[in-house]
C-alpha cells in the first residue's frame, strides 16, 4: 500500500491511495471461476500460461469491456462509457465499477452468478481481484467494518424495476451465508431472511413499470458483534402507498397479500374468513383487471409467506388475527351504500358487513352506525349526521386504508421484536437502504399516482441529493443553486386542490423547474390540464394532477371511526387503534410533512455512516431478458451523475480512508511523528509521517548531490505541507 498526500488537503479528505492491480484489465469472457484462475496463476507463475495467454486475454477486454469505468481509455465519452456497459452486459456481465462504485444493469434473466460457490469465491477477497459482483462489495463493506469497527450502509437507487430489492436481497443472502455460524445466530438470520417475504407481501405490488414493485422505503440494519457475527436486525419502513389498497390503475394489482390469500389458502381458512377463492369478485383487487399474471405464483407464495410468518415467530393468534384483518378488508370493498329520498346513504346488513363485524370483533350495529353517520360535536351536545353515499364510500375506504396502514407497520414492529439483539456487547452496523424507485408518469395518461408518486420521488429527489453531498461535493453547489428545495409548497393549510396550486404558482412560479397550466407558454399548456402542474426532477419532468393532493396529504380518518376500532376484539386492531391518539382538537401532521420529517432523520442516520453504493439501471421498459435499450440507459446513465462520478474518481483516489481511520489501521507503523499523537491531531500526524518518510527516503540523494532527485524530494514535500 502506497501513501500519497491528498491533492486537496481537506481534513476530512481521503489520505491513502490504492493502485489497481492488473487484474483490472485481465477480464476474458467465461465463467468467474476462469477469470480468477487465469490470472491469480498467471501471477503466481504456477500456471504454463505465456505471454501470449496474456495478451489473449488483454484482447477479449475489446469483447467483454473493462471492469471499472475508472480504467476506460475515454473515460470522458458518455458513448465509451455506453458501449462498454452494453458490450459487458451482452455476455451477462451485468456488473461495472466506477472505483467502489457498483453498476448494475437489470439482466431481466436468471444468472448463474449467485451460488454458494460464487460466494465463497468472493468472501474476504480483495474487491479488485475478482470481476465486479454485488458480493464484492457486501464482502468489502463487511471487511471494512469489522477492521476498522465503524457503521457503514449500501445506498441502492435506481429507478422502478431497476433491480434495487433484487440486489438487496442478494446481499442480504450473502451476509446469511458468509458470516460466522452458531445455532442462535441461525434463528437470527433465518428471521432475517423471511422478513422479506412477509414485507414483500404486505409492502409489494404489481405496477406498470414492475411486476414485484416495493410501494414501501426499507431501510435495514444488519447487527454485527466484533466477531463479526449477524446478531440482529432493525427495520424502519418509510410511507407505504396505502392508496393502492382501495384503488389500483388499469393494469396495477393491490399488494400481493390479498391474492395470495384468495388463491393459497385451504378451503378451511377460507371458510373461516368468508372468503370466496376467486380474486375478480373483490372491488378492491380487480380494478386494475389483472388480477393474475405470468410472473408471479400467488399460490406458492402463500405458502412461503405462510412458513415465514412461522419463522419469524408470529403466533397462531397473531396470524389468525392478521388473516383476519386482511379478509375483513376484502369484504370492506364489497360493501355498497343505497340512498335514502333525502340523498343519504342507507347501509343494510349484508354478508359482508357481518364478516367485517365477525373479523374485527366489533357489533354490526356499531359498525354499521358507524359508516353511516358522521358525530359532530354542537355546544355540549354529539349530533349524528347521515353521510351522503360519496362521503359514506369516502369513510369506507379510509377505514380500509387505515386498518392495512396500520397493520403494516404492525407487522414491521412485530419483525422488528423478532430481530431485536439479545446480545448487549459492542455492536457494528451495515444498513441496507432499498426505497421505492423514480417513477413518472406519462403527460395525459389516466394511470397517474398523483400524490403518492409526488412522495415517492420527492424521496428519490433527496436520496440523490445526498448521494451528490456525499460523492460530487462541487456538484452539490449547482443542484442548490438550481433550487430543488420544493417543501415550502407541501403545507396545503386549509386550501382545496386548486386553491392549494393557487398556492403552489405564487411561490414557485418563478421557478424555471415548475410548470402550470396557467403559467405555461402556449405550445406547453396544450400539454397541461388544468389541475397539472409539472416538475423537472433530476431524473426527468413528471406531471402531476393536484386533485386529491389536500385530502391524501391530509389522510383523515373520522375521529368516531377511531372511537370504534379502538372496541374491537381483533388484537392486532387493538394495538393499531390506541386510545391515546389525541383528543382531536390538536391538528395532526400531515403526510408530507411526516415523510419529510422522517425522511430527514434518515439522512442523519445515514450521514454519520460509511457509505456504498449501487446504482441499477434498467436495461428496457418492456422487461425484456437480454435487450439493452440504448436511449434509455444513456439517460439513466446521466440523470444517477455516473459521468460526474466517473469524473471525480479518475481525478482523485481510487481508496479513501478519513485521516482518522487511516491513522486507527496503522498506529503501529507510525515511526516519525509519534510525538505528535499527544495532539491528536490526525491530519497533522499523517503530514508529518509522510513528509519524514519522504526525507528519509531521499537522505541518499542529498549525500551524493543528486540534484534532480533532491528537486524531486522537495516537489514531493511541498505537495504534502500545500
Ligand atoms: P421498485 O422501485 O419498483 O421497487 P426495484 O428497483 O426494486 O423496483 P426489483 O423488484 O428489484 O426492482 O427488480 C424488478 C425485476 O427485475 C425483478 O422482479 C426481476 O425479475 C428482475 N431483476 C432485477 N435484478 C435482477 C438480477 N440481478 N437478476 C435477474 N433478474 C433481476
Ligand atoms: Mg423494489
Amino acid at each position: 500500500m502506497q501513501c500519497y498526500a491528498p491533492t486537496r488537503p481537506e481534513r476530512k479528505s481521503p489520505v491513502v491511495s490504492q493502485s489497481y492491480p492488473a487484474t483490472q484489465i485481465m477480464v476474458q469472457p467465461g465463467s468467474l471461476f476462469n477469470q480468477r484462475c487465469l490470472f491469480s496463476d498467471w501471477q503466481k507463475g504456477k500456471s504454463k500460461l505465456g505471454l501470449r495467454d496474456l495478451e489473449g486475454a488483454l484482447t477479449a477486454r475489446d469483447k467483454v469491456g473493462v471492469q471499472d469505468l475508472v480504467l476506460l481509455d475515454a473515460h470522458k465519452s458518455e458513448g465509451a462509457v455506453l458501449d462498454n456497459l452494453k458490450t459487458r452486459f451482452s455476455v451477462d456481465l451485468i456488473y461495472t465499477y466506477i472505483g467502489t462504485l457498483l453498476i448494475s444493469v437489470n439482466p431481466y434473466k436468471e444468472l448463474d452468478i449467485y451460488s454458494k460457490k460464487h460466494m465463497d469465491l468472493y468472501m474476504g477477497v480483495n474487491f479488485y481481484e475478482l470481476p465486479p459482483h454485488i458480493y464484492a462489495l457486501a464482502d468489502n463493506a463487511y471487511q471494512t467494518m469489522l477492521t476498522e469497527a465503524n457503521n457503514h450502509f449500501i445506498l441502492i437507487s435506481g429507478e422502478s424495476g431497476a433491480g434495487k430489492t433484487e440486489t438487496t436481497k442478494k446481499i442480504l443472502q450473502y451476509y446469511a451465508v458468509s458470516c460466522p455460524s452458531s445455532a442462535l445466530l441461525d434463528t437470527v438470520r433465518d428471521r432475517m431472511l423471511m422478513s422479506n417475504p412477509v414485507l414483500e407481501a404486505f409492502g409489494n405490488a404489481k405496477t406498470l413499470k414492475n411486476d414485484n414493485s416495493s410501494r414501501f422505503g426499507k431501510y435495514m440494519d444488519i447487527q454485527f458483534d466484533s466477531q463479526g457475527d449477524a446478531v440482529g436486525g432493525h427495520i424502519l419502513s418509510y410511507l407505504l402507498e396505502k392508496s393502492r389498497v382501495v384503488h389500483q390503475n388499469h393494469g396495477e394489482r393491490n399488494f400481493h397479500i390479498f391474492y395470495q390469500l384468495v388463491e393459497g389458502a385451504d378451503e378451511d381458512l377460507l371458510r373461516q374468513l368468508g372468503l370466496e377463492r376467486d380474486t375478480e369478485y373483490y372491488n378492491y383487487l380487480a380494478q386494475g383487471e389483472c388480477t393474475s399474471m405470468k410472473t408471479i405464483n400467488d399460490k406458492n407464495d402463500w405458502q412461503t409467506v405462510k412458513n415465514a410468518l412461522t419463522v419469524i415467530h408470529f403466533d397462531d393468534s397473531d396470524i389468525e388475527h392478521l388473516f383476519g384483518i386482511i379478509a375483513s378488508v376484502l369484504h370492506l370493498g364489497n360493501i355498497y351504500f343505497d340512498r335514502d329520498f333525502k340523498g343519504f346513504a342507507v347501509l343494510n346488513s349484508s354478508p359482508e358487513l357481518r364478516w367485517v363485524s365477525k373479523l374485527l370483533g366489533i357489533h354490526v350495529q356499531v359498525l354499521t352506525k358507524a359508516l353511516s353517520y358522521r358525530k359532530i360535536e354542537a355546544k355540549a351536545e354529539e349530533v349524528l349526521c347521515p353521510f351522503t353515499v360519496d362521503h359514506a364510500i369516502y369513510a369506507r375506504d379510509a377505514l380500509a386504508k387505515a386498518i392495512y396502514g396500520r397493520t403494516f407497520t404492525w407487522v414491521v414492529n412485530h419483525i422488528n421484536e423478532s430481530l431485536e439483539n439479545q446480545d448487549p456487547a459492542r455492536k457494528t452496523v451495515i444498513g441496507l437502504l432499498d426505497i421505492y424507485g423514480f417513477e413518472v408518469f406519462y403527460v395525459n395518461s389516466n394511470d397517474t399516482g398523483l400524490f403518492e408518486q409526488f412522495c415517492i420521488n420527492y424521496c428519490n429527489e433527496k436520496l440523490q441529493q445526498l448521494f451528490i453531498q456525499l460523492t460530487l461535493k462541487a456538484e452539490q453547489e449547482e443542484y442548490e443553486a438550481e433550487g430543488i428545495e420544493d417543501e415550502e409548497c407541501m403545507r396545503p393549510g386549509d386550501s382545496t386542490d386548486l386553491t392549494f396550486l393557487e398556492k403552489l404558482e405564487e411561490k414557485m412560479g418563478h421557478h424555471p423547474h415548475f410548470v402550470t397550466h396557467r403559467l405555461a407558454n402556449k405550445k406547453t399548456r396544450k400539454t397541461l390540464e388544468r389541475g397539472d402542474f409539472r416538475l423537472l426532477h433530476y431524473a426527468g419532468e413528471v406531471t402531476y394532477c393536484v386533485v386529491g393532493f389536500i385530502d391524501k396529504n391530509n389522510d383523515l380518518l373520522y375521529r368516531h371511526i377511531k372511537e370504534v376500532m379502538q372496541q374491537s376484539k381483533n388484537s392486532i386492531v387493538q394495538q393499531c387503534f390506541l386510545p391515546d391518539e389525541g383528543d382531536g382538537r390538536r391538528r395532526p401532521e400531515t403526510v408530507a410533512t411526516q415523510f419529510r420529517s422522517s425522511l430527514q432523520e434518515l439522512t442523519e442516520i445515514l450521514m454519520a455512516k460509511e457509505a456504498w453504493y449501487v446504482r441499477c439501471l434498467k436495461s428496457n421498459d418492456n422487461k425484456n431478458s437480454g435487450k439493452f435499450d440504448d436511449a434509455l440507459v444513456k439517460h439513466q446513465v446521466k440523470y444517477l451523475g455516473l459521468m460526474e462520478h466517473l469524473r471525480v474518481r479518475r481525478a482523485g483516489f481510487a481508496y479513501r480512508r478519513r485521516y482518522e481511520d487511516f491513522l486507527k489501521r496503522t498506529k503501529i507503523f507510525i515511526r516519525y511523528a509519534r510525538t505528535l499523537f499527544a495532539t491528536e491531531d490526525a491530519y497533522e500526524i499523517c503530514k508529518h509521517e509522510l513528509v519524514a518518510k519522504i526525507q528519509a527516503k531521499y537522505k541518499g540523494y542529498r549525500a551524493r548531490g543528486e540534484f534532480i532527485k533532491q528537486k524531486e524530494a522537495a516537489t514531493k514535500i511541498e505537495t504534502c505541507w500545500r
